[in-house]
């Protein structure tokens, strides 16, 4: 058992933190406040081959495993969360949902310029009705002449309105419920598919959060992705490794908040001291590092076992469970540590917070991950 990144892991974690200290720290305050989603990031993503980390060279990406993309996702994080969930949308769904499922011909069209960072991905499951429940998927997908004819939206989408490719999922018999369902891929500009409302967010402000809609949008039968009525269950095998990318999310969110409250600490003197010499702020320390050590353990444990190609299933849904529930606490004690100065955006403290809270709800939610770890453990006791 292998407790530490390779020489090699440890150099791309220390230059991915490089890159986020001097290409992203110093606009996140302006990018949150003014809601920027920074595409002008894509070009120096995809240099690093940030854009493409789990994807074999062949197809553009860095021929690289979940290890990796976790670390990378966590050091991005630390900086800017925004990024974070921006990266792991590109990669672990839209992307890895093409690579996973799509044909020879689809992953030259779509997966390599995505992979390559030339294209920025989107995957779209939520749908207003259809949330924590994704079998109840609305849009309707009609065959006609040979294609099919979508119709319906998409809410909540990451990239939904930069995205030059999204994959996004309809259901041809709603009588079928899960098994009604198939996976296609769009194209920005198709006739019929047009991106719309953007959310106004409690955090994560900087990432693209918006629906999309259907209308009348007609596609050729080449842009089903995978087996017809297959598409909700691929989906959820693309969220056994997307969530562990959220668990990367969260760690990272909490370490750059963590951080911050250390640094802090040393700096804030209260009766003639530093307030890090007070017990009861060493305590809050103590129990922050130690959380997201046991969050990043979890986490990286999830990315080995699929690196082993091995099912995730319970591993990656307690990685994201338990990290984002630590995120959360860790983030509301860096606001603490803080005092009223952790109240306000002179530091960086309650833009964590308010960051952290999206990891106990995307890609399913807390009560949803408990339903689903409970579920694996009494199918397999
Ligand atoms: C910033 C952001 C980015 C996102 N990006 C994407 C994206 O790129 N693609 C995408 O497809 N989606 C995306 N989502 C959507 C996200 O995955 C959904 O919001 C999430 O799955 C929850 O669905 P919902 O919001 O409809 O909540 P609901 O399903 O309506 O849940 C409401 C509450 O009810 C609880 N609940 C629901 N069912 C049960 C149950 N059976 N038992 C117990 N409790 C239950 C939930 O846990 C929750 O607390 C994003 C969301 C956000 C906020």
């Amino acid at each position: 058992m292998e407790f530490e990144l390779s020489e090699e892991q440890q150099q791309m974690k220390m230059s991915v933190r490089e890159f986020a200290q001097s290409e992203i720290a110093p606009h996140v305050s302006e990018w949150d406040e003014t809601q920027h989603f920074p595409i002008e990031l894509q070009p120096k993503l995809a240099e690093l081959g940030l854009l493409g980390v789990l994807f074999p060279e062949q197809y553009g990406g860095s021929g690289l495993g979940y290890v990796e993309y976790v670390t990378v996702i966590e050091e991005l994080s630390r900086v800017d969360g925004s990024v974070g969930i921006s990266v792991a949308a590109h990669t672990s769904l839209c992307s890895n949902h093409i690579f996973q499922f799509g044909s020879e011909s689809q992953k030259q069209k779509y997966l390599v310029p995505l992979a390559s960072g030339n294209h920025l991905g989107a995957w779209g499951l939520t749908e207003p009705s259809a949330g924590s429940d994704a079998s109840g998927t609305r849009t309707s997908a009609v065959k006609q002449n040979g294609g099919w004819v979508i119709n319906g939206s998409k809410n909540f989408i990451t990239h939904a309105i930069h995205a030059d490719t999204c994959v996004a999922f309809a259901s041809s018999d709603r009588s079928k419920r899960s098994k009604g369902i198939t996976g296609f891929i769009f194209e920005k500009g198709t006739k019929g598919f047009s991106p719309s409302k953007k959310e106004n967010k409690l955090g994560l402000r900087a990432s693209e959060t918006a629906s999309v809609v259907f209308e009348d949008c007609q596609v050729p039968d080449d842009n089903r992705l995978g087996d017809e009525g297959m598409g909700f269950v691929n989906a959820m095998e693309i969220l056994d490794g997307g969530r562990i990318s959220i668990a990367a999310l969260a760690v990272g969110i909490a370490q750059g908040a963590y951080e911050s409250a250390l640094r802090y600490s040393a700096e804030r003197q209260q009766f003639g001291k530093p307030i890090q010499e007070f017990q009861a702020i060493q305590f809050k320390l103590a129990d922050m590092a130690m959380q997201i050590d046991a969050a990043r353990l979890l986490m990286y444990r999830a990315a080995a076992m699929k690196d082993a190609g091995r099912k995730t299933t319970k591993e990656s849904s307690m990685a994201k469970l338990f990290a984002s529930e630590v995120s959360v606490r860790v983030c509301e004690e860096a606001v603490q540590i803080h005092g009223g100065y952790g109240y306000t955006k002179d530091y960086p403290a309650e833009k964590y917070w308010r960051d952290s809270k999206l990891c106990t709800i995307g890609e399913g939610t807390s009560e949803i991950q408990r339903m689903i770890i409970a579920r694996e453990i009494l199918k397999h006791p």
